[in-house]
């Protein structure tokens, strides 16, 4: 048996951006605070927490007049941003912030604002439990729409003047699929793919790599929207796919002896994760036989 890791797997820059500036400041012999999970991989916020960062749910700032706890430590807003509201409860409580939003997913939150300032409805494709869509919602007062297909069709005000933006990790296939059936149905719609491009590259590429090997590991976290997206691609273009969080879950009854085996990642799987999953199958494999 052969086993690959696909070359273009791996943390995406905002989420590689995150984990730098953590290991940064615990490098230094400081302490960092997480305000809610940075990314959705429990083993990296495990390696992280033995480093030393902390990790507060988010919910804290919700909370009014309840900030003495923070006082003390340096607060780090994950990739996914937070809603406007809670910036500004930092900002006026003189908080020790760092910003870890990434740079892709704060210029959507600001475009959302301008649009909502203008007087648009807003629409967003994506997950309403997903922390970047609740970000962004705090961007035009949690007046916008929630969509994940044409059933929510309904929610929508046809007769505002609108526009159509997508929660980052959504992929770019169903935010077109969305676009093409919501814009005959209103007059006055703009339309903003507001899709990673990051993500984009690597559907492309991910389609060629699932069909070139005989089974398919996507590693990533159970809540990661991006790694279920990733599953998706993978599952259409080879039916051998399967979807795991660590090499606990493989089962090798899954292979067999000639089997090519590709591994790839959502985009917050660093390559050390896909690295043990290679060195599981490779230190297991002889016993079925393999590698003969
Ligand atoms: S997937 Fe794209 S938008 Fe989301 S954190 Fe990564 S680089 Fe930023």
């Amino acid at each position: 048996m052969q086993v690959i890791i696909d070359k273009n797997a791996g943390v995406c820059p905002g989420v590689d951006r995150a984990i730098h500036i953590i290991e940064d400041v615990l490098e230094e012999n400081r302490t960092i605070t997480a305000l809610g999970p940075i990314i959705h991989n429990r083993y990296e916020i495990d390696r992280l927490s033995q480093l030393g960062m902390k990790t507060r749910e988010q919910s804290i700032l919700e909370k009014n007049g309840d900030f003495e706890p923070l006082r003390k430590e340096k607060l780090f807003i994950r990739t996914h941003g937070i809603p406007k509201r809670n910036y500004e409860k930092l900002k006026a409580e003189h908080l020790n912030v760092i910003d870890g939003t990434c740079p892709i997913v704060r210029r959507l939150q600001k475009r959302v604002e301008r649009y909502y300032e203008n007087g648009y409805q807003i629409v967003i494709v994506g997950k309403a439990k997903h922390p970047e869509v609740i970000g962004l919602l705090g961007y035009c007062d949690d007046t916008g729409i929630v969509i994940l297909d044409e059933f929510d069709f309904d929610k929508i005000d046809f007769s505002k003047k609108s526009v159509l933006v997508s929660q980052t990790t959504i992929s770019q296939q169903k935010f077109f699929e969305i676009k093409e059936k919501l814009s005959p149905l209103m007059n006055d719609l703009e339309i903003v793919d507001t899709t990673c491009k990051h993500i984009n590259k690597r559907h492309d590429h991910l389609m060629e790599f699932s069909k070139n090997v005989d089974v398919v590991l996507v590693v990533g976290g159970k809540t990661s929207s991006n790694t279920g997206v990733l599953y998706g691609i993978c599952s259409q273009a080879n039916s051998r796919s399967y979807r795991i969080e660590s090499a606990g879950e493989i089962r090798l009854n899954w292979f067999h002896e000639e089997d090519i085996v590709g591994i790839t990642g959502g985009t917050s799987t660093p390559n050390w994760q896909l690295e043990l999953v290679r060195d599981y199958l490779q230190k297991y494999s002889p016993l079925r036989g393999f590698n003969k």
